[in-house]
């Protein structure tokens, strides 16, 4: 998996105050997206153990306080993203189990296949759907558009 940009600390994506990943990979080709040069799976830089262990550092800081992490993109649940978004979360519930999860999809909870599924018990809160310019509206929260949804997968997010 690549990534595009991450953010230590982030109060804008998710509540509180909280640790940021935008992974590369998209393949909704929403009209009106706002990060269309994530599209491409082999763009921004390699996610590797020493992204990883970052992440796990900056959850576990104790001098700056991150309610939880935030996954969006280009799409998280990208197939080809999903190993590596399971290996992370994994240790995100091993290593910092306190934080809550936020990840964004372009993909509806309906839609999702079994391997997409599979990650679900790893997510606290799941925003899903595609960004539709039609419904867009401004003044809603974590979301761009009016049809994407707020899953609450677990009561901890
Ligand atoms: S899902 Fe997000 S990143 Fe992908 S095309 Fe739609 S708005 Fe852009």
């Amino acid at each position: 998996m690549n990534y595009h940009k991450y953010f230590p600390v982030d109060v804008i994506n998710g509540p509180g105050t909280r640790a940021t990943l935008f992974v590369s990979g998209c393949e909704h080709q929403c009209r009106g997206c706002y990060n269309q040069s994530t599209w491409d799976p082999r763009s921004g830089h390699l996610f590797d153990k020493q992204m990883e262990d970052q992440i796990i550092k900056d959850l576990t800081d104790s001098r700056i306080k991150r309610r939880g992490l935030s996954l969006s993109g280009g799409d998280p649940l990208f197939p080809a993203n999903l190993g590596a978004i399971k290996q992370l979360l994994q240790r995100v519930r091993e290593e910092a189990p306190s934080k809550d999860v936020w990840l964004w999809t372009g993909y509806t909870l309906a839609e999702l296949t079994s391997e997409q599924q599979a990650l679900l018990p790893l997510i606290d809160v799941l925003v899903d759907g595609k960004f539709e310019q039609s419904l867009a509206d401004p003044s809603l929260s974590f979301r761009g558009s009016s049809n994407q949804v707020i899953h609450q997968l677990h009561p901890q997010g």
